[in-house]
This record gives structure tokens, C-alpha cells and sequence, in this order.
């Protein structure tokens, strides 16, 4: 049996790739808030520890695709809880699926966005608290910042740290990469578009293709990511944004 666990499997970018990669006859291990085999919030403690175990239990500790695509966006009003799932959340399950995934050469897939990089988010105490792995220190940082302040340092961060990881990762066999979507029509998206305020950011997102993504786009190309033709694909960041990035940062890549 070939087993992928797929993080926000119950909607979004997450239930596209869970129905492409059930097609190819993978078992799924979906892990969401709800409508998933395994049921867990990302954002605390208990809830990274209980999905890591009730799915290693699952797959009899082989992992053989994972994405991780759970995640809160920027219109929320608690910055807080977008760190402790886009950035925590998300790390605790990479790092607690290592050994399973080293166990069957397997492929995984984080998503970022390619808001990491619009602004100048590197040094900030928010992202080097992140990447220290200091939950706490980042809680005091955040305070009552709002979703939209956090959203993209969450992302920075995640993505350096997906890096980093890159050199040991690859050597235990592991295959490692970070997609880069800009705005993508989902149930996210829309909770943007919703918002009386956050909605006016969107039409200052320069996009050369002039429209979103579809959700099919930034599906087909995790699972082309996580084919044998991207094989010697790792510790890459793919930009699937419409030109975006180039736009905003033509001379950086
Ligand atoms: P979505 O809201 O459709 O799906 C996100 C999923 O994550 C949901 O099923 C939700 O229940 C789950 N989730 C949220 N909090 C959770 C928690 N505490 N514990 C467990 N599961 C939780 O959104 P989407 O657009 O499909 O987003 C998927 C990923 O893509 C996210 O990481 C998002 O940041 C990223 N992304 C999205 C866009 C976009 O415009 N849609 C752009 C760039 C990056």
C-alpha cells in the first residue's frame, strides 16, 4: 500500500490534491478540523501530537506522499492562531513525519505563498522568533497583531524552514519542496474577497496574467511535484502566480 497524507484535506487546494492522488490509488490520510480520517487541530499542542500518532498508526509508519496544506488566511482577526497553524502547526507535522517519510523514500510537498517575499519580513523578530522554533517568544511578539500582519512573516518563515531542511532531508531520501501560490479561488480566498477591509489588498496584488488561480492549477502541479518526473525536484520554491513574483521582483529569483 501507498499511503498520502494530506494536512486540509477537507477543502480547497487540499481536497483537489486528496481526489488526484486517491485517483492514482493512493490510500489517503486526511487530517482536518473535520471530514477527515483524522480529526485534529493544528493549532495546539495536543492536537499536533494526537494527528501525528493516530497517523503513523494508519499508515503503519511509511509515508510515501505528504502535503501540507492547512493553513488560515490573512482575514482573520486573530494573527495568533495563524501562526500556530501556518507556521507550528505546520512544522511539528513535518518534522513528526520524518522518520515515516524517510522510511518510504518519500515525497512531500509544503505550501507557502508568494506573499513570503512581497515584503521585507526577513529580519523581523516575528520571523527569526519562527525559525527558532519559540512558539512562545512569537505568541508574546504577535499580541494582538492582526491575521493580515502575520500571514505572510507565517509564510517567509515556513518556507526557510522547509529549506534548511533541505541538505540532511535529501540525504535521508526525502524529497522536499515549497509551492508558492498566489490567490487561488478557494473557500480561503473568497473569505478574503468577503472581507470589509483585507478585500482592498487583493487589487493591489500586481498579476500579469490578470486573474487568480484555479485551484486545478495549483493541484496539477503539486501533483506533478510529487511525480517521478520531478524526481530530482528538492529544497525548491515553486511560484505558481499568474507572474506575480517577477513582476514584483524581476531581478530576484
Ligand atoms: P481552505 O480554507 O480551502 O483550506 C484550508 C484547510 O485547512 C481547511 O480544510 C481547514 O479546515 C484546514 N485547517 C485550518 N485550520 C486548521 C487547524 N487548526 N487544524 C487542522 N486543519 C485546519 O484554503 P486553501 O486556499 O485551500 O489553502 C490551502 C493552503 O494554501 C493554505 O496553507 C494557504 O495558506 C495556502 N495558500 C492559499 C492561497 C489562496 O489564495 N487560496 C494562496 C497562497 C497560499
Amino acid at each position: 500500500m501507498s499511503y498520502a497524507v494530506i494536512t486540509g484535506s477537507a477543502s480547497g487546494i487540499g481536497a483537489e490534491v486528496r481526489n488526484r492522488l486517491e485517483s492514482q490509488g493512493f490510500d489517503i490520510i486526511g487530517i482536518d478540523l473535520k471530514n477527515a480520517e483524522v480529526t485534529a487541530d493544528l493549532s495546539t499542542q495536543a492536537g499536533r501530537v494526537s494527528a501525528i500518532s493516530e497517523t503513523i498508526e494508519k499508515c503503519g509508519g511509511k509515508i510515501d506522499r505528504l502535503l501540507l496544506a492547512a493553513g488560515l488566511g490573512g482575514h482573520l482577526d486573530v494573527g495568533a492562531l495563524v501562526a500556530r497553524v501556518n507556521y507550528f502547526g505546520t512544522l511539528a507535522l513535518l518534522d513528526g513525519f520524518k522518520d515515516a517519510l524517510a522510511a518510504a523514500g518519500g515525497r512531500c510537498v509544503v505550501i507557502g505563498s508568494n506573499s513570503a517575499q512581497m515584503r521585507p519580513v526577513d529580519e523581523t523578530p516575528m520571523v527569526l522568533s519562527m525559525l527558532e522554533g519559540d512558539e512562545t517568544k512569537t505568541m508574546d511578539i504577535i499580541g494582538d497583531m492582526h491575521a493580515a500582519m502575520v500571514y505572510a512573516g507565517s509564510k517567509h518563515a515556513l518556507t526557510r524552514a522547509v529549506r534548511r531542511r533541505a541538505a540532511d532531508w535529501g540525504a535521508a531520501g526525502i524529497q522536499l519542496n515549497v509551492i508558492a501560490p498566489g490567490p487561488t479561488e478557494t473557500p480561503m480566498l473568497q473569505g478574503v474577497k468577503d472581507h470589509p477591509t483585507i478585500s482592498k489588498s487583493l487589487d493591489m496584488i500586481p498579476i500579469p496574467q490578470k486573474r487568480f488561480g484555479k485551484v486545478e492549477e495549483i493541484g496539477g502541479t503539486i501533483e506533478f511535484m510529487f511525480s517521478d518526473t520531478a524526481a530530482h525536484m528538492h529544497g525548491s520554491v515553486i511560484y505558481v502566480d499568474g507572474g506575480s513574483d517577477a513582476q514584483v521582483r524581476p531581478d530576484k529569483f
